[in-house]
């Protein structure tokens, strides 16, 4: 008999496949409550239900956290940043990171298997995009901190969906992890302390602005004109970077959250005083901020972090225009933090 995966499924999609067993729709409550709140990753940590329910639970479905396996686990010196590389059942894996941060924990989550997007200064789309994560295996990443979290008193308090893949090409499964954790009997995070990066996927953005959402956009820019960006991001052929930006400050104009602009700096290719001139222009009086990235440097690219003067002679460009500003704090430097790189190494090694 084939089991079905219960973690990532919704409070009515819960009652629905629990029926068949004769459980009733507060015994699905329950159950929801161990998954999502105290992050139960197996039915025997379910100790108000019958050690018969819990059997039948067990012989009908399964719990992704449970069957996570760690297939790689980099943590920085400083132990404030601890990235893993988790192995689905099919063995396909992603990467996931966990930072502790002077306001709580945060952790940033994969929403695809690769990405197929070709960014140019992007380890994740070295071998191609091979699948969409489901609700499940994106909200399991989380689960996975969580779960350690829970045992120290601690929570994750923010997540930033902002590892590998392109959130707005799986957006319906990332909406519901979301909305599943926002969820009153979930861990209550607000949809402010979300985040939802993309390369810009115009529709995407306009999905969320039709479903009214309040979650914090992130825009991947890079560059701030069209040849540049297509070079670094080819998607800008399809979605050119200004149509992109004036979707985004619709976003922010209806949900009345600023966008995050996000900008590597790369040396000597975006980070001369001109691009920042070219970025105030298309940013000015926008309800935005731009975050200001060191680039990690990617072997197999050649690119090369940019030089200290460079990256502050840019930031004061942008202050000097009026433009919110910040520079990203370095974390996990030393663990390979490029998103993708410790899985394009596992499969080398393969
Ligand atoms: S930066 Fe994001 S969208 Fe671009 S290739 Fe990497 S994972 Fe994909």
């Amino acid at each position: 008999m084939t089991q079905q995966e219960l973690f990532g499924t919704t409070l009515e999609e819960m009652q629905q496949a629990l029926l068949p067993l004769g459980f009733k729709k507060f015994r699905a409550e329950q159950i929801f409550r161990w998954l999502y709140e105290k992050a139960a990753s197996s039915f025997a940590e379910m100790t108000n239900l019958s050690k018969e329910q819990r059997t039948q639970l067990e012989n009908n479905f399964t719990i992704l956290p449970g069957q996570l396996k760690v297939v790689r686990e980099q943590r920085s010196t400083d132990g404030l940043t601890t990235k893993v590389l988790l192995g689905f059942p099919d063995g396909n894996c992603v990467e996931t990171v966990l930072m502790q941060h002077d306001y709580g924990y945060s952790v940033c989550v994969s929403s695809q298997v690769g990405c197929n997007m070709n960014c140019s200064f992007c380890a994740s789309g070295l071998q191609g995009m091979v699948r969409n994560l489901t609700c499940g295996e994106i909200l399991a990443q989380i689960y996975y901190f969580q779960h350690s979290l829970a045992e120290q008193g601690a929570r994750v308090s923010r997540v930033v969906v902002m590892g590998s893949g392109e959130p707005m090409l799986n957006l319906e499964a990332v909406l519901q992890a979301l909305q599943l954790l926002h969820a009153d009997h979930g861990l209550g995070i607000s949809y402010r302390n979300m985040t939802i990066s993309t390369c810009g996927i115009i529709p995407g953005i306009a999905t969320l602005i039709e479903r009214g959402t309040k979650i914090n956009l992130a825009i991947s820019l890079h560059a701030p004109n069209d040849e540049l960006r297509t070079e670094l991001m080819p998607i800008n052929k399809k979605y050119n970077y200004a149509d992109v930006v004036e979707m985004a400050e619709r976003y922010a104009q209806t949900s009345g959250r600023q966008v995050m602009y996000e900008y590597i700096l790369i040396d000597k290719l975006n980070d001369s005083e001109e691009m920042a001139r070219q970025l105030v222009t298309l940013l000015r009086r926008k309800l935005a901020v731009v975050n200001l990235i060191p680039a990690n440097p990617v072997p197999e690219k050649g690119y090369r972090r940019p030089r200290p003067e460079a990256v502050n002679n840019f930031f004061q460009v942008l202050k000097k225009a009026n433009i919110n500003v910040t520079v990203r704090r370095e974390m996990g430097k030393d663990i390979d933090a490029a998103c993708g790189q410790l899985r394009a190494k596992s499969l080398q090694e393969k």
